[in-house]
């Protein structure tokens, strides 16, 4: 076995590499990037299926410190954010740190030496001192409908985020399960080419107008000449963001504005009555997801698309049979039926302290401190971890703010010779109680829908439930007191 690492990073999406630029740019050099996919790139690499766009202005979803004057529109399409991505890790150097085709199978804690011991998935072992998990939690894992049939279905049948490319949709009949974020991008890029379309709504979301426009060449020119004027677009679109959070968590008088806007949106894009009073949600507008699309509506109203309401149970052969007994049969079914999130598995087997596990750890709940560490798990941090997502501004933000704060514990760390460091349970119990107190008063407990924002039991997992200045506070420095340290 090799020496020791100071850094293992498991991950290159949008987390992980912004991690690993940050480890080089401070001089850490002894890591690497386990990736079990072939590529870089994370859900930018994952989903491929046909309009896939970013759904927040992609000014504010790039790194702050990589700002790119190229981008061809307000909401970028995926390619263009995957390039990105390979131009970052290309720009930093990260090449000889990736290792892809790599994942971790396990990781174990060895208290006496405070290193862990990774096993990869392709056998081999690493030992690090710290390791961190930018893998994915709540949107990584698939899910496919539980209806049964499915999987015996006799044409093609996919889930949104693995798009199977060898499967052209043009003249077929084609089926769409789900009516969330991917779905409206698929819906109407599918509704273009398919015979006939058949869309299956279980909720109704709510869709605003999304303010998309291709970035004029006199603007780019612009960005290029002057950066500062991006940056400031950048800071003016992330401080009208952060208004919205105002109506998420604050004052319900500001959704209650917005959500006029929407159903005012929904009887100037759809004419006939019956769908209008289908597309129009039961629940409370930013409980899950806002979405945005221009095309969605107009796509719903296209003679060779029906949205159906009804429940599939059961497909035969192949048909969908809905539960009034309709049958409708189709070559092809896509499942946009959304990931594992609020109760998203640990991301590989992770033993801590006394050799317990995290999904032991998680047994009432996933649950962390910042999003980053875990009481019993020393020297391990997340990016993207427990309840950091956002139902109002960018990812990005919240990425760079968890990278700051891990790259502050490492530096530490590394100045007063730490060779371990472990959350204090106490903290993460009382921040959590914190969380969960302000998360009962928001939109997203409150609304009244189901979202994979929430468990089952109605715990919210997922989202910070304030704003992103606060989070960007309380991370800009890696907070000693709150560790065991040793
Ligand atoms: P999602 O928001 O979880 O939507 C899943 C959809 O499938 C919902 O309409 C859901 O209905 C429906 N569904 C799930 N199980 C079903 C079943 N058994 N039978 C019938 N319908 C079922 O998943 P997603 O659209 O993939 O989006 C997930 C998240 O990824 C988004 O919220 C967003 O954060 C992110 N995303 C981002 C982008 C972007 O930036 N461009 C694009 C796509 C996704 P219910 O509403 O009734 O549960």
């Amino acid at each position: 076995m090799t020496a020791p690492l100071a850094v293992v990073v498991v991950g290159a999406g949008f987390g992980g590499l912004g991690m690993a630029i940050r480890l080089k740019q401070s001089g850490i050099d002894d890591f690497v990037i386990l990736e079990r996919a072939e590529e870089l790139g994370g859900v930018w690499r994952d989903n491929r299926y046909p309009g896939v766009a970013c759904d927040v202005p992609v000014h504010v979803y790039s790194f702050s410190f990589e700002p790119n004057p190229d981008w061809s529109r307000f909401f970028a399409p995926q390619r263009e954010i995957l390039a990105y991505l390979h131009h970052c890790a290309e720009k930093y150097g990260l090449g000889p740190h990736l290792r892809l085709g790599m994942g971790v199978a396990r990781a174990e804690f060895d208290e006496a030496r405070g290193l862990w011991s990774i096993t990869t998935t392709k056998g081999t072992v690493l030992e690090t001192r710290v390791l961190i998990a930018a893998a994915g939690l709540a949107l990584t894992t698939p899910v496919l409908p539980d209806i049964p049939g499915l999987t015996t279905f006799e044409g093609k049948v996919f889930h949104s985020s693995r798009w199977d490319a060898s499967t052209p949709l043009d003249g077929k009949r084609v089926a769409v399960i789900g009516t969330g974020a991917s779905a409206i991008q698929i819906i109407p890029e599918v509704a273009k080419v398919a015979k006939q379309l058949h869309v299956f709504q279980r909720t109704a979301p709510w869709v605003m107008e999304r303010p998309d426009f291709a970035i004029p060449a006199g603007q780019k020119a612009l960005f290029r000449k002057r950066p500062s004027v991006q940056k400031l677009l950048r800071g003016a679109i992330w401080s009208l963001m952060e208004a919205f959070a105002v109506g998420f968590v604050v004052e319900p008088r500001i959704n209650e504005l917005r959500q006029k806007l929407a159903t005012r949106y929904i009887a100037k894009q759809v004419h006939d009555p019956v769908l209008r009073a289908n597309v129009t949600p039961p629940y409370t507008l930013g409980c899950k997801r806002i979405l945005f699309s221009n095309d969605y509506y107009p796509s719903l109203q296209r003679p060779n698309v029906e949205l159906v309401t009804e429940r599939v149970r059961e497909v035969r052969g192949r048909t969908l049979i809905t539960a009034d007994g309709k049958e409708r049969e189709v070559d092809a079914i896509v499942c946009a039926t959304g990931f594992e999130a609020s109760e998203a598995p640990a991301p590989f087997e992770l033993r801590g302290l006394g050799g317990h596990t995290l999904e032991e750890a998680w047994k009432d709940g996933v649950e962390a401190y910042l999003g980053a560490t875990v009481a019993g798990f020393p020297n391990f941090f997340f990016i993207v971890g427990p309840n950091t997502g956002l139902g109002h501004s960018s990812m990005i933000f919240m990425i760079e703010s968890q990278v700051a704060y891990v790259l502050d514990a490492i530096k530490t760390m590394r100045a007063k010779g730490l060779g371990r460091v472990s959350l204090r349970p106490e903290v993460q119990r009382a921040y959590n109680e914190r969380l969960q107190e302000r998360l009962a008063r928001t939109v997203w407990s409150k609304g009244g829908c189901v979202s994979w924002y929430t468990t089952k039991a109605g715990k919210n997992t997922t989202l910070w439930p304030g704003f992103t200045f606060e989070f960007r506070a309380r991370t800009r420095k890696w907070d000693e007191e709150s560790y065991e340290v040793g």
